[in-house]
């Protein structure tokens, strides 16, 4: 369930298998996060994200070499900017642990002339989203997996304490084993299985500004966005009373992140909000993330706008994914949880998953009461 970046890698390695394959998705493929999100593959320091990066951009030029669709992969620098000292001292700490160099900001003409500092890092990648999600469901249909788009998956079929295939609105689709790599929605549909585990909707916001007459040259990103952990703390689920208090929505974290797509164009983003709508919350939060983005890169200001869309991370608890199989009801599995670095993590753990070597440590057991 779910033609997502998570759902086509599963679906891409099952297929290669020889098992018999069967994708399902409500839109089309790369219709929720896959296809809207910055498509960054950011060193970072956590080695376990780091060992799964590694992981992903071989997968990716895998791809490249192998199916008609380009991922857009290509190496970039990182310039990490922190705009006062709490920012500074965050960013002087992460450069220190991926071998960053100081950058004086002032003589950088992208940037203000009021920052704090900035550092250059090595080592990021970039892929185009939609398209590398296209290129994995290429790569699935191409070993055998079959798509039924525009169909939703409402519940799952449960028999003698296994799974006996999905409920869907267009009637029932048999199979032994269903992943469930639905986003956000994997909860509600694990739900229906008795199944309760604890993701939350975190929305983040990009927009699309027209080429400028020069080349960014950088990935840029404040030194603002949370670790993991903290993510997760900042997303977690409202309660009914908090829902009932104030409006849900407003931007609880904004914070730069922005690239150039081959074409030119120039990715701006992102920010947090806690989402429990499919529908975009937090209108407000295009224009704060608009603001910073001038305030940081002031040469930003003149350029057209072209675009803007949100899309939905889903979150557990502790900010890891959540990618095995469900204990007590045989055959389900969940391939979800991938947070802000789905692009980053899902390709090698799904992998995994399918090739029964899913990692202990993102087992959904660990989530479950
Ligand atoms: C603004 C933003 C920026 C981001 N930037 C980055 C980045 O730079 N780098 C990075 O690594 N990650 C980034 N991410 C995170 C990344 O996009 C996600 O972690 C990743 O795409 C999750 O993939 P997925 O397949 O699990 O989920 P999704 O891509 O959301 O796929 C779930 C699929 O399930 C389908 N579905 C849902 N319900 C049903 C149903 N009932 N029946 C059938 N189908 C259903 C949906 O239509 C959807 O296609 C970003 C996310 C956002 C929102």
């Amino acid at each position: 369930m779910g033609a997502g970046l998570a759902g086509c890698s599963v679906a891409r390695y099952l297929a290669a298998s020889g098992q018999r394959v069967l994708v399902l998705d409500r839109g089309g493929v790369g219709a929720g996060a896959s296809g809207r999100n910055g498509g960054f593959l950011l060193r970072r320091a956590d080695p376990w994200i780091e060992g799964l990066r590694r992981a992903a951009i071989a997968i990716y030029a895998e791809l490249e070499d192998e199916g008609p669709l380009g991922c857009g992969l290509r190496a970039r620098q990182l310039l990490l900017v922190a705009t006062h000292g709490e920012e500074l001292a965050d960013a002087e700490a992460h450069a220190r642990q991926v071998d960053g160099a100081a950058v004086d900001a002032r003589t950088e003409p992208w940037l203000a002339d009021d920052l704090a500092g900035a550092f250059a890092i090595d080592g990021s990648y970039e892929v185009e989203p939609m398209a590398a999600t296209a290129a994995m469901a290429d790569a699935a249909a191409r070993a055998g997996a079959q798509f039924e788009l525009g169909v939703e998956a409402t519940r799952l079929s449960i028999a003698h304490g296994a799974v006996d295939g999905v409920v869907t609105d267009r009637g029932i689709r048999s199979g032994s084993r269903v992943i469930a790599a639905a986003g956000p929605a994997t909860a509600r549909l694990l739900a229906t299985a008795g199944v309760h585990l604890p993701l939350a909707g975190a929305r983040g916001w990009l927009m699309e500004l027209a080429p400028l007459d020069r080349p960014l040259g950088w990935v840029i990103e404040q030194a603002l966005w949370p670790s993991q952990e903290a993510m997760a703390a900042i997303a977690a689920a409202p309660s009914l009373g908090e829902v009932a208090a104030a409006p849900i929505g407003p931007p609880e974290l904004v914070s730069l992140l922005m690239g150039q797509r081959p074409s030119g164009g120039i990715v701006v983003g992102t920010s947090i909000n806690r989402s429990l709508r499919e529908e975009p919350e937090g209108e407000k939060t295009l224009q704060a993330v608009a603001a910073n983005a001038a305030r940081i890169v002031p040469p930003l200001s003149a350029a057209r706008a072209v675009g803007a869309w949100s899309g939905r991370r889903a979150m557990t608890p502790d900010g890891r994914p959540v990618v095995g199989d469900v204990p007590g009801i045989g055959g389900l599995a969940v391939a979800s949880g991938f947070s802000s670095v789905g692009m980053v993590t899902a390709p090698e753990t799904c992998r995994r998953l399918a090739v029964g070597a899913a990692d202990p440590e993102l087992s959904p057991a660990r989530l479950l009461e």
